[in-house]
């Protein structure tokens, strides 16, 4: 079995640790130690402490290694905690190019705590390579994107900035948490590193915390497995199994959340009371082609825009299946307003130069009955106008 080269979707079930092998269990067993009996000083079974090493996160280490297609993978407390171990690579004097949007907290954690420490950064349009290129300075020891980003969806091109990254002896580091492996796997194209939120669709049910790094070579390896254990941000042995559990069903998951936004986003273009729409799987999405060179399709999370004659809080009162809530990439529908929620840190005048505007709204579009998020958007929209039609 060992040998036979497995496609995604087997791989998503049976990873490299698959079961119990000393009762057989289907399942990886949760492993709720903080310690483990030593032979004699310094000998052990390969496990000495939970911060250090635990069989359940280790199985999931090496499922998210795989899947990512890497040399390895860590588990930690969270998307942040992985972020800032991932960070904790860099020292005083050293500056990182950033997406000019990327995840709030990620700006947030480098203009405040890693501002602290010396470690600077600046913010670019990935989308567009020779930007990136003109801002490498010598301090620059990394490129850090995400694509698509939140809430716009603007699309970077993966191989293009490895590429970039690698004449400059730069790491190139993708927050992959939008997408996941099952739909776009940056080591492929060149990436050194990838970070995931497993709290979006990974865990896929909104009832975990917990983040993942994977790195493509030994080298990088090594230092993330001396900060992992060095800072002690790690994911615990249950949330380890629910993450398990969760990728399990990732294919089937990520398969009906597309094929579902596919369908509201096709409703949403084609309805007159929506002034813009942000998808990813629009051929006339800025960065289309390059997210299907990189990407398996569009995703499912959908941007739009009603027009004037709408009052936006109407709407987001008016939905009766998507919840509103922070967070994305659960089986349940959810709804954001990301000015007033997710992006309200940025000044005004920022967010509308960049098209987070007041009147944006963010879908993270979950596997339900189609045809009832469709009609639910429908009469939420009809029940926010101002004026009749
Ligand atoms: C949510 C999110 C994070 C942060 O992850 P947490 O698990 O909330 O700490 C980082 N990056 C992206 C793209 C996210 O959506």
């Amino acid at each position: 079995m060992a040998n036979i080269k497995k496609t995604i979707n087997t791989r998503l079930i049976h990873g490299p640790v698959d079961g119990d092998k000393h009762t057989g269990a289907v399942n990886v067993p949760i492993y709720q130690t903080s310690t483990y009996s030593q032979i004699s000083p310094g000998k052990h079974k390969g496990y000495e402490y939970s911060r250090t090493g635990n069989p359940t996160r280790e199985a999931l280490e090496k499922l998210i290694a795989d899947l990512e297609s890497g040399y390895a993978g860590f588990g930690f407390a969270s998307g942040l905690a992985a972020i800032t171990a991932v960070l904790s690579l860099f020292k005083s004097c050293d500056k990182i190019i950033i997406s000019n949007n990327v995840y709030g907290g990620t700006f947030r954690v480098l203009n405040t705590v890693f501002k602290n420490f010396g470690i600077g950064h600046e913010l670019v349009d990935t989308s567009k390579p020779e930007e990136v290129e003109a801002a490498i300075t010598d301090g620059v020891k990394a490129i850090y994107i995400e694509t698509p980003t939140n809430p716009l969806l603007n699309i970077t091109d993966i191989k293009a900035i490895s590429e970039i990254a690698k004449a400059h002896n730069l790491y190139t580091i993708v927050d992959n948490t939008f997408y996941t492996p099952y739909l776009q796997r940056p080591i492929e194209y060149g990436a050194d590193i990838v970070i995931h939120s497993a709290t979006k669709y990974l865990g896929g049910h909104s009832d975990l915390i917990a983040g993942l790094v994977v790195v493509n070579n030994k080298e990088i390896a090594s230092k993330i497995a001396f900060i992992q254990n060095s800072m002690g941000g790690v994911l615990q042995p249950f949330d380890s199994f629910l993450l398990i559990r969760g990728i399990k069903t990732l294919g089937v998951r990520m398969d009906r959340h597309v094929s579902n936004a596919e369908i509201l986003a096709e409703a949403l273009r084609n309805n007159s009371e929506v002034k813009k729409i942000y998808y990813p799987g629009f051929k006339e999405h800025p960065g289309h082609d390059i997210n299907f060179k990189q990407a398996k399709n569009g995703g499912a999370i959908i941007s739009f825009e009603l027009t004037e004659n709408h009052n936006v809080d109407r709407f987001f009162e008016g939905l009766k299946h998507f919840i509103l809530a922070e967070s994305l990439g659960g089986v349940e529908s959810l709804v954001c307003h990301p000015a007033s929620m997710t992006h309200a840190a940025i000044p005004r005048e920022i967010r509308d130069s960049v098209g987070i505007t007041d009147s944006l709204i963010r879908l993270s579009v979950g596997i339900e009955d189609v045809k009832e998020l469709q009609d639910d958007l429908e009469q939420a929209i009809a029940a926010s106008r101002r004026y009749g039609r």
